[in-house]
């Protein structure tokens, strides 16, 4: 019997392969599937009998093998500065977060690949938790769908994505890489691989499954210490994968690729942002084609973290820098809106268990 949290079949998690698979076993002719996708991402509709160039009864087969994912919008904060943060609820109840994010070069979308994280990173709402379930390939694509949905009347489309929502994506591996798969289709979305990013805690046999892939999609690390010590203490998934297995991950990513790598580095007062942890990461990081992010951390009230004041911020990037390793300090979006990554979801669930 189906249980309500068993996935679906849903539609947008197919790539166009898999659809061209499904159409051979449909006895259907394969070229249905970049027709299929042209509904799907190019004109966006959302119900089979719409697919007007399809034979009625193909999409009469389409009803009754798959479902759309509905995402339901149980709150949209808008920023001034243009930063749209979702909250959707899922069809088995559970609630995730989407930000869709307005910058000068385009829109960007931030997406989430599950429903909480057992991660653990100490700075982050999203684990508090723990973890519920992986989302599906479809649940991720259809955030993406709905953010470009909401650009649609005014022309605009989502130029770039950002797999750094809650959620750690490696530990997702394969609903992540089919996300991909179909983000950067051309005949869907066609959204460039190097205007893509996926940000891991640092999962190290997917870094290097990640490698083989051999795509021109970015990676990014969630780095945050210098050392293991202070790694393990904000990262617990340290422990499971040790800082230098981490590096030597990232440097055969850089050697197999040739590509940059980005360390993502949140900086939390009086924690891990003194001059000595900065000297202490650029001695790892000196000569390696990569480029730092410094994220000045959002408060989290659970955790009791304060901000690291602007001027050791501009410190700690002057020290990496010194040891010329690019280094840029990330632009706060959607401030206005407060709701750090992960804190919509912590308040949704807390007053649904009140
Ligand atoms: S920062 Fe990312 S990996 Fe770490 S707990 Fe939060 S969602 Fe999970």
């Amino acid at each position: 019997m189906k249980t309500i949290a068993e996935p679906k079949n849903f539609i947008y998690n197919m790539t166009l392969e898999r659809l061209q698979d499904w159409l051979l076993e449909q006895q259907e002719p394969t070229f249905r599937a970049a027709q299929i996708f042209d509904w799907l991402y190019v004109k966006r509709i959302n119900n089979f009998d719409e697919m007007t160039n399809l034979p009625k009864t193909l999409r009469e087969k389409l009803s009754k093998h798959f479902e759309f994912v509905t995402l339901d919008e149980i709150t949209k904060l808008e920023s001034k500065d243009g930063t749209v943060k979702f909250l959707f609820g899922l069809h088995d109840g559970h609630a995730i977060e989407t930000v869709l994010m307005k910058h000068n070069y385009g829109n960007s979308v931030c997406v989430t690949t599950q429903v909480g994280c057992r991660i653990g990173c100490t700075f982050c709402a999203s684990t508090l938790g723990g973890l519920k379930r992986n989302l599906n390939a479809g649940e991720i694509v259809a955030q993406v769908v709905q953010a470009q949905k909401m650009l649609d009347p005014s022309g605009e489309r989502v130029s770039s994505i950002v797999i750094m929502g809650s959620g750690e994506p490696f530990e997702n591996y394969d609903a992540t890489m089919d996300f991909l798969r179909i983000m950067i289709h051309e005949k869907g979305l066609h959204i460039g691989q190097r205007h893509i990013t996926v940000s891991t805690s640092g999962i190290v046999p997917s870094m290097y499954k990640f490698t083989d892939e051999n795509t021109q999609i970015n990676l990014a690390i969630s780095i945050h210490a210098p050392n293991d010590k202070l790694r393990s203490k904000l990262m617990p998934v340290n422990r499971r994968f040790p800082f230098a297995d981490v590096i030597a991950a990232c440097k055969h990513y850089i050697e197999k690729t040739g590509r940059r790598i980005t360390f993502e580095y949140a900086l939390i007062g009086g924690v891990n942002d003194q001059p000595e942890h900065a000297e202490e990461l650029a001695q790892v990081l000196e000569g390696m084609l990569c480029h730092v992010n410094l994220i000045p951390v959002n408060y989290v009230p659970e955790r009791n973290y304060v901000r690291t004041p602007r001027e050791d911020i501009f410190e700690f990037q002057r020290i990496l820098q010194r040891h010329n390793v690019n280094t840029t300090i990330r632009r706060e979006q959607g401030h206005d809106i407060a709701a750090a990554c992960g804190q919509l979801r912590a308040k949704h669930m807390e007053s649904n268990a009140r």
